[in-house]
């Protein structure tokens, strides 16, 4: 008897689950912009699923099915940002319900959020994520009812346990969404760990060209705050436009290859730079120096990333001139591209930033890593 071998995610996510147009044969899929789709003459939608743009678009489908497949999920939803995504999630709950998050994590996001629960009567509570009992101490039973981690933690790559964060929040009977916009769901799958809810900036690493704004939720469940979410994404208009879906669903055919390239690089530039002379510090998780190695090892599996932190010792001053000499790395916000990125955030996160001003934050692409390390060991002088 033979059994049929399972594909590998990598070969679903290249041909987009083998996906072939059933009216024209064209491997590409069509843009659909239409706003609106017809019915027949006894009023039936011609097709069930497409009724009018703001609810739903033929041209999320492949997305979203092969969003779902990569991180073992039932259902995928795109919306028209990371931030958007993540607000669905939020604006499930009722008022007075209580989240947890990190303390350190996506600035932007972080701020909203301070300022969204303090607006709209929802408790917010953060804590430290490099301490291991502080989410448990930080939960407050029958009031959280959402946990929210991000890992690695942007942009000190703080490692967050998933399946222990998932048993404190169900211990609790709160739900656990995590942003895994840094991992990837070709290093983890949150939902296999025990998370009810991953959220991707789609912005990053799925799409992977830097040339369009789009986010994902996936869920483990279709249950009710599921529908929920599907329903904020219809009714407040969330909705990623046709086009940026297209490009979104073209960008991830080469996710894994992208990915691989970016963790070999960004591993052997880390490797480099630890205790060179004008570098104070490296923060990587595949380093066995960072906090989080071990942790990372068991939940990242075939790398750690593509981000990774120095520290140039000397203030921002110092930082900033490192910066301002780099001319392969681009000096710009926003990570996850083909294109190597160098950005100070203290300077983009302004007078409050925890980030120490001493250090900057490198995203790597898939140039030449030798190409690389050369710009940084010139730019440090
Ligand atoms: C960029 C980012 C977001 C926000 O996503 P947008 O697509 O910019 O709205 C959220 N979380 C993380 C980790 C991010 O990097």
């Amino acid at each position: 008897m033979s059994k049929k071998k399972k594909l590998s995610p990598e070969t679903k996510n290249a041909q987009a689950l083998h996906h072939v147009d059933a009216m024209t044969g064209a491997l590409s899929p069509a843009i659909h912009p239409s706003s609106t789709f017809a019915r027949d003459r006894n009023y039936e939608l011609i097709n069930a699923r497409h009724d009018y743009g703001r609810d739903d678009n033929p041209g999320y489908v492949i997305a979203e099915k092969v969003l779902a497949e990569l991180e073992s999920a039932p259902a995928a939803l795109l919306f028209s940002s990371g931030s958007a995504a993540a607000m669905a999630v939020v604006q499930s709950l009722q008022p007075g319900d209580h989240i947890v998050a990190p303390r350190i994590m996506y600035w932007g996001w972080r701020n909203w959020l301070i300022e969204f629960c303090g607006r709209w009567g929802l408790g917010l509570d953060l804590f430290d994520a490099t301490d291991p009992d502080a989410l448990a101490n930080t939960v407050t039973p029958g009031k959280t009812k959402l946990v929210w981690i991000e890992t690695p933690c942007n942009p000190t790559w703080d490692i967050i346990d998933i399946a222990s964060a998932a048993e404190i929040a169900h211990g609790i009977g709160a739900r656990l969404a995590v942003d895994s916009t840094v991992s990837t769901p070709v290093l983890t799958q949150p939902i296999k760990l025990g998370a009810d809810i991953v959220m991707h900036s789609a912005t990053k690493y799925l799409n992977g060209h830097c040339d369009i704004i789009a986010g994902a939720l996936v869920t483990a469940k279709e249950d009710e705050p599921w529908k929920c979410a599907r329903e904020i994404r219809a009714n407040a208009g969330a909705v990623l436009g046709s086009f940026e879906a297209w490009l979104l669903q073209r960008g991830m055919r080469t996710l894994f290859l992208r990915v691989r390239k970016a963790c070999e690089s960004a591993l052997t530039l880390a490797e480099h730079f630890e205790g060179h002379a004008k570098v104070e510090a490296v923060i990587y998780p595949g380093l066995p120096s960072h906090p989080g190695h071990v942790m990372a090892r068991r939940q990242m599996a075939g790398g750690f990333g593509g981000m990774l932190s120095i520290r140039v010792g000397g203030g921002a001053e110092e930082a900033l001139k490192v910066a301002g000499r780099c001319k392969v790395f681009t000096r710009a916000t926003s990570f996850g591209g083909v294109e190597s990125l160098v950005e100070h955030r203290a300077t983009v996160e302004g007078e409050n930033s925890p980030i120490p001003r001493d250090c900057l934050r490198l995203s790597i692409g898939i140039e030449s890593v030798d190409d690389l390390i050369a710009d940084l060991e010139q730019a440090l002088g």
